[in-house]
């Protein structure tokens, strides 16, 4: 009985340690994720303006139905996404967007910490991608 109630103290007094931690203080501390972390999206640019050319594939493919996007035409006869939204209140995070996407034009950041207080702050426009 000694030999148990010892041997959870032991256990116990252990993680005391940093070495034997198995959590971080968080915010005081933040760990790194990894390379294939799918977190918040983000529009690339190409010479001052975006490489999307509004294919309209990953709305297509997006199983959540949470992308937006409408077309147009700039003055040099290029298609251009006038509206690119994501609503991240209905994405999955599953990445099939940044998959489909035929010019690289989007692409999933590390950046995780997404908490909000109003739902239209979770709707993700390009103006807000871009940045
Ligand atoms: S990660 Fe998946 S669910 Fe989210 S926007 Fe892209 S395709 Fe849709
Ligand atoms: S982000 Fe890529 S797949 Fe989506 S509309 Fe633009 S070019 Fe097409």
């Amino acid at each position: 009985m000694f030999k148990e109630f010892a041997q959870g103290l032991w256990i116990t007094f252990k993680h005391l340690s940093p070495k034997y931690r198995t959590t971080v203080e968080y915010p005081k501390q933040r760990l790194q994720p990894s390379e294939r972390f799918r977190g918040l999206h983000r529009l690339v640019m190409q010479h001052d303006r975006e490489k999307c050319v509004a294919c309209y594939l990953c709305p297509t493919v997006c199983p959540a139905k949470c992308i937006t996007v409408e077309s147009a035409e700039n003055e040099k006869g290029e298609k251009y996404p006038k509206v690119y939204k994501i609503d991240l209140l209905r994405c999955i995070f599953c990445g099939y967007c940044v998959e489909a996407c035929p010019v690289e034009a989007i692409e999933m950041t590390p950046a995780y910490e997404l908490a909000n207080y109003k739902r239209e702050d979770f709707v993700f426009t390009k103006e807000r991608l871009l940045k």
